[in-house]
């Protein structure tokens, strides 16, 4: 699925955010950077034009905030559908909520959208990370869109997805207590984490499952790397996929080989290259710097895994929801 940055721009400057300053040393940072119409229709042609054995495509908007490029997407939406005759085609929106007026309302149910929106728990949790520039909390602003949306358009519920980030100091049970008694939430999914999983569950295939265009038509494995370090630039819409960048990703698991094949968290970990801190390239001490991290959350998620199963979520790939 090629997920395009319509936008570097944010309306929110939540506390956690990748995209903050002094947050993460070296990544980018919230800007005014937008991406052109030539460089979105150019993305949806690269995608396209060499998956033509698929019968349904999938695009999805990221930003920023995705909504603060809301007619660039609208004319996406108008190209693509025009490009993909006799196929399936699929849109996605992950936004903050807070841009979803009427307009945007009855664009998302014509056009059949998927929406992710994040909201971390009640008001008071939610409005601990999730502010303005100006600190006021952006939780009824969302609420009250979502309930309009819902009102308005009481079948498209289905297609609202909910992503939470958990506060390392919110109460979880307090949280959860929240979306299964809450009546917005009581039939959605919650996305809460990666949990654990059946099988290994290590590095992504770079490009196969996502592809993550920037602002500039520069491609990337998905939106969470550093789209600062070139180490993650994997090609861009005018070149191709750089085979050999791609290489580089997925041989970051050999850097450890000797240390994973006794590690305990073996079968949980998910350190990719995206969550080792490095300059350059990752190298082996790099990456072993990680692996506490990687491990105590490996720990955290069985923790969450344990106290989602006692409230009643029943666990679905990476999310859970409600029996
Ligand atoms: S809404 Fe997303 S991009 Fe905007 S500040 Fe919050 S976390 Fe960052
Ligand atoms: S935590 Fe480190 S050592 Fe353990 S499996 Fe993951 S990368 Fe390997």
């Amino acid at each position: 699925m090629p997920e395009l940055q319509v936008t570097q721009q944010c309306n929110l400057r939540c506390e956690y955010c990748a995209y903050a300053e002094d947050n993460y040393k070296n990544a980018r940072t919230h800007s005014d950077k937008r991406m052109s119409r030539e460089t979105a229709f150019a993305a949806i042609d690269f995608f396209i034009n060499r998956n033509p054995e698929l019968s349904e495509v999938v695009i999805g908007f990221y930003g920023g905030e995705s909504l603060l490029e809301f007619d660039l997407i609208k004319r996406c939406v108008e190209y693509a559908n025009s490009k993909v005759e006799g196929k399936r085609i699929r849109f996605n929106l992950t936004t903050n909520g807070t841009l979803i007026n009427d307009e945007v309302a009855d664009f998302l149910v014509e056009n059949d959208f998927i929406l992710n929106v994040s909201i971390d728990g009640s008001e008071e949790e939610h409005n601990r990370s999730r502010k303005y520039p100006d600190g006021t909390g952006s939780f009824a602003t969302i609420i009250s869109n979502i309930n309009n949306l819902r009102n308005k358009y009481p079948d498209y519920e289905r297609k609202i997805t909910i992503s939470t980030t958990i506060n390392p100091y919110a109460d979880l049970s307090c949280v959860l207590e929240y979306f299964s008694t809450d009546e917005i939430f009581q039939d959605k999914s919650i996305m809460f984490n990666q949990m654990v999983e059946k099988d290994y569950n290590g590095p992504c295939m770079p490009g196969v499952k996502r592809l993550f265009v920037r602002t500039d038509g520069a491609l990337f494995p998905c939106e969470r790397v550093n789209e600062t370090l070139d180490f993650f630039k994997i090609g861009t819409i005018e070149d191709g996929i750089d085979i050999d960048k791609v290489l580089g990703l997925l041989n970051i698991g050999k850097l450890t080989s000797d240390e994973c094949k006794s590690c305990w968290a073996l079968r949980q970990c998910s350190l990719c290259a995206g969550l080792i801190s490095f300059d350059e390239s990752p190298t082996r001490e790099d990456k072993l710097r990680s692996c506490p991290e990687c491990k105590s959350r490996s720990i955290s998620d069985i923790y969450e895994l344990c106290v989602l199963s006692e409230f009643g979520y029943k666990a679905e790939g990476g999310s859970f929801l409600l029996e």
